[in-house]
């Protein structure tokens, strides 16, 4: 069976109404994602499934942890992670493009796969800075003195650079400057 068969819901064989689905993702599951920044994790995801007669609605929720690394020291954490996802699938004989919350399924359809639903649903909860503190940890020391100095000060340099270059043309400090060396 392909590791990704077990994320099948087919939903042919449902009753209309709700049904709710649950999955544990873990280190199995992410690394079936190449490019995925999360190696491991443990998160948790309910699915609730409501079938009506040509419109379905999914609601992702997730709740758990995964490991990624920190933007400052680069040691890896886990990071708690929470999110929800509503996904709308609509049956139709119509040819119709996917939407990034829409996708549609012609009659002949029995079944919809939600891995990559459950994938994007945790990437889209893993802010795009992440520092240990967000787990509640201090980071690496060893690490920090070496690195982050570099990066803030990048940073900072970036979001305030303006001011700073008017500053430093102040003509007060001019002033005060020329007349310090005379002195
Ligand atoms: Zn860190």
């Amino acid at each position: 069976m392909h590791p990704l068969r077990e994320y099948d819901i087919e939903f042919i064989k449902l009753q209309p109404g709700d049904h709710e689905f649950n999955y544990t993702i873990d280190s199995g599951f992410f690394k079936l994602y190449e490019q995925s920044q999360v190696s491991d994790g443990n998160v948790n995801v309910d699915i609730t499934f409501t079938k009506g007669s040509n419109v379905f609605d999914l609601f992702f929720v997730i709740f758990g942890e995964v490991e990624v690394e920190c933007d400052r020291c680069l040691d890896n954490f886990r990071l708690p992670v929470e999110g929800n996802f509503n996904l709308m699938v609509k049956i139709t004989e119509r040819e119709a493009e996917d939407e990034d919350d829409i996708i549609y399924l012609s009659p002949h359809e029995h079944k919809i796969n939600v891995a990559q639903f459950i994938y994007d649903t945790v990437m889209l909860a893993i802010p795009i800075k992440k520092t240990c503190d967000m787990a509640g940890k201090i980071c690496n020391p060893a690490a920090t003195e070496k690195i982050t100095g570099s990066i803030d000060v990048s940073i900072e340099n970036e979001e305030s650079g303006e001011e700073d270059s008017k500053e430093e043309i102040n003509p007060e400090w001019e002033k005060q400057l020329k007349n310090i060396f005379k002195n």
